[in-house]
């Protein structure tokens, strides 16, 4: 009662502040009716502020017309301690609206977007802000269901110094919308934001930005993306889809980001000042231009990895006079002053096919500088590149390339500047220009909200040290916080219990450390749990005389975040008590950033080693990002060592991947029910390496191929008494691509 007196005092004072064009007033509100309350009777210069505190299931709608001197402000009692949770959501409709200081967490929209410029389609926000706002972990808790945490619409909008960390679901992050008359040509602002780490998605719908779509793409946006920093947004190949005319990417920094700044679809451009960072880094790449009139200019790449349209600088064909959501061809690019370094591809007529037959035309390509310190040849070339005027680039590193003019081997030096950038001695006039400012990550987001690691590393916490007792491992786990080590010394330990796993835990043997387990599985992988295990033999001999146990599993039902799965030093024997035992079985909707295996033993198992094929929709999703074996053994598995299904013929994620190395087989994949009848079954894997490895009694290997010309190696193994490897190419009618060599077969 007192509190509702209080704000009806307050609402009549700030009646009459505006009845006099005096001060605004400042709105105090701790409930939910409190905070509708004011913002009916909000005016120009007004500032709401809600109290500290947890506000749980709160769709909060700010309307209203502010001025461009006097905004409506929704703000927090201290910046960061008013916390979002729940069911909940934001929504700005009107004019000069500013929203600042609020945390999202622990929770999801109800709706489609966490952050949307707009009440409804009938009024959107314009010349409004969302500054220093914090979506942190903020997913549907399915990570198919896709949800958008910031959607711009309207005009004239800044959404800057913003924090926005862990998007998990299917979905971009964030986007521009044109999908009005009253968003078009909107000359947003976005700035100084904070794009933290972002899991591979496993799918497309992974975009950290994306800038209109494709069905109005040939409109124009003028929306400014500048000084922000991307760090680590891996969620798919494309970081940021532009997918409208007249933006400009100024200034950003990208961090070991998987992917590329995409030209997908729209014209005119700018990208400028940008500075890539790949750190080595697998698919790590730069800019990919496509359509007309872009301006790529000043820009730095360094330590790139990134392959095919995902290189460090790529330069696609296009479809002349194609339809709207196809690439259109390159016509007028202005690729000039930017620096790659140790970055392996740059790509020309990329994608050049019946098709795509559109070379680039009336282009420049001028005043860049390209330094390997491999000394590599970065270039591919696909088509005719007659339509680009080379001038004056300068390789450091490698010989000019014959198929154009306009380059000129230099002896370059380089060295670090202050910025943190690498620059050519004196006297050489190519690369980005000195004194480029470099967004970092102190710059960016708000200053009071930690920008703290993904992950929490296996071993970093406490060791906690147990012996063979009844329950002994399941107490431990019960104790254990995350990153914590559980060290079991030698003997006998027979678990009776599932071990549910919510955190990242190390089991770690000293001496010779037998276990048992009585369920159907011993280990279950939930939403935020990674496992590492080291120095253990685990035996199947006591799990139920059913079908179907595994040694480890994952959750049943999907889970947000991705898991890390660790083997080294492990025997596993005497898994087959019944049909269809696993050592790993991945559930549908579940996805391993990494899992590897060190010199392990598995040994008369009735499954599959891994079985990481439960993603059978053909919607291009799969279990697992990378699997790597390294020095083991294989022996008398009725199963696969991995049945690995990705489905699909899109072509927007990188993996998953496979690699087995060093290690020897014997008897694999000849068990009556194998279906496959092969020893690894690869569907739709994109890069394989199988080399150094020992193969006897075994079904053969079995490669299909499904899109996006994927890159398996089988080299340098040994075959006895198997066949030797089958490659398909499902789709694209091609002849098999598999590299197939150096391998010795042996009778
Ligand atoms: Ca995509």
């Amino acid at each position: 009662m007192k509190t509702a007196l209080t704000l009806a005092a307050t609402l009549l004072l700030s009646a009459c502040a505006a009845q006099s064009n005096a001060d605004a007033a400042s709105l105090f509100v701790s409930n939910q009716s409190e905070y509708f309350e004011a913002v009916k009777a909000a005016e120009p210069g007004d500032v709401i502020t809600l109290k500290n505190g947890e506000w749980k299931d709160f769709e909060i709608l700010l309307t209203g017309e502010g001025r461009e001197d006097a905004p409506i402000t929704l703000t927090a009692e201290t910046k960061g301690e008013v916390i979002i949770t729940g069911e909940s959501n934001l929504r700005l409709g009107g004019e000069y609206l500013h929203v600042t200081g609020l945390v999202f967490k622990d929770g999801y929209t109800p709706t489609k977007e966490v952050i949307a410029f707009r009440k409804n389609k009938s009024l959107l926000a314009n010349n409004s802000r969302v500054s220093e706002i914090v979506i942190d972990n903020f997913n549907q808790p399915d990570r198919r269901e896709p949800s958008f945490w910031v959607m711009m619409y309207g005009k004239n909008n800044r959404f800057d110094h913003n924090h926005l960390v862990g998007k998990r679901n299917a979905g971009v992050t964030m986007a521009v919308r044109l999908n009005s008359e009253e968003s078009l040509e909107n000359r947003h602002l976005i700035d100084h934001n904070y794009f933290g780490p972002r899991s591979i998605l496993g799918s497309n719908g992974g975009e950290t930005l994306r800038i209109g779509t494709s069905h109005h793409s040939r409109k124009n946006s003028f929306t400014r993306v500048e000084n922000n920093y991307f760090d680590r947004a891996d969620g798919e190949l494309e970081i940021i889809s532009n997918k409208s005319g007249r933006n400009e990417f100024i200034g950003n920094t990208f961090y070991k980001s998987r992917g590329t700044l995409t030209m997908r679809h729209g014209n005119n451009n700018l990208v400028e000042g940008n500075v890539f960072f790949g750190e080595n880094a697998d698919h790590t790449g730069g800019i990919r231009v496509i359509n007309a009139g872009q301006t790529i200019r000043n820009n730095y790449m360094e330590g790139l990895k990134g392959t095919r349209f995902g290189g460090a600088l790529v330069v696609m064909n296009g479809v002349p006079n194609g339809p709207i959501n196809r690439y259109d061809p390159v016509i007028n690019a202005e690729i000039i002053n930017n620096t790659l370094v140790d970055s392996d591809n740059v790509q020309l007529g990329a994608g050049s096919d019946e098709e795509r037959s559109g070379v680039p035309e009336d282009s420049r390509v001028a005043n860049n500088l390209i330094v390997n310190s491999d000394g590599r040849d970065v270039f591919t070339v696909y088509d005719d590149m007659s339509g680009i005027e080379f001038e004056n680039n300068v390789l450091g590193s490698m010989d000019p390339p014959s198929f154009a003019t306009g380059f000129e081997r230099k002896s370059v030096t380089m060295s670090r500047a202050d910025n943190g950038l690498l620059y050519p001695q004196d006297g050489i006039d190519a690369g980005v220009k000195r004194g480029l400012k470099v967004t970092t990550k102190e710059m960016v987001g708000p200053n009071w909200y930690p920008k703290t690691e993904p992950n929490v590393a296996f071993g970093s916490g406490n060791v906690i040290k147990i012996s063979p007792k009844e329950g002994a491992i399941y107490e431990a786990v019960q104790l254990a916080s995350a990153g914590d080590t559980i060290e079991l010394a030698a003997g006998d330990y027979n678990v009776t219990k599932f071990l549910k796993l919510d955190k990242a835990l190390t089991f770690a043997g000293q001496g010779d450390v037998d276990i048992t387990f009585e369920r159907s599985a011993l280990f279950e992988i939930l939403d935020g749990a990674s496992l590492r295990l080291t120095g253990l033999t685990i035996s199947g001999s006591e799990a139920p005389d059913y079908t179907g146990n595994s040694v480890i599993r994952t959750s049943p039902y999907a889970m947000l975040r991705n898991y890390r799965l660790e083997i080294e030093d492990v025997n596993f024997v005497d898994m087959d008590i019944n049909r269809a035992f696993n050592i790993v079985t991945a559930a549908k909707g579940t996805f391993a950033d990494n899992i590897s295996v060190i010199n392990a033993t598995f040994s008369d198992v009735s499954g599959a080693v891994f079985s990481l094929n439960k993603e059978i929709d053909d919607y291009g999703i799969y279990n697992a990002e990378y699997l790597t074996i390294t020095d083991s053994t294989f022996e008398n598995i009725q199963g696969d060592i991995v049945d690995y299904y990705r489905g699909g013929t899109d072509e927007s994620t990188f993996g998953p991947h496979f690699e087995l190395t060093g290690s020897t087989v014997k008897n694999v994949g000849k068990g009556g029910r194998n279906k496959s009848k092969s020893s690894i079954l690869l569907h739709g894997v994109q890069v394989t390496n199988i080399e150094g490895n020992t193969f006897e009694d075994c079904a053969p290997i079995v490669l299909n191929h499904t899109v996006a010309e994927p890159k398996s190696f089988v080299t340098g193994n040994s075959f006895k008494n198997t066949p030797m490897p089958v490659n398909v190419e499902l789709n694209s009618g091609l002849e098999p691509t598999a590299i197939v060599k150096d391998n010795k077969v042996v009778n």
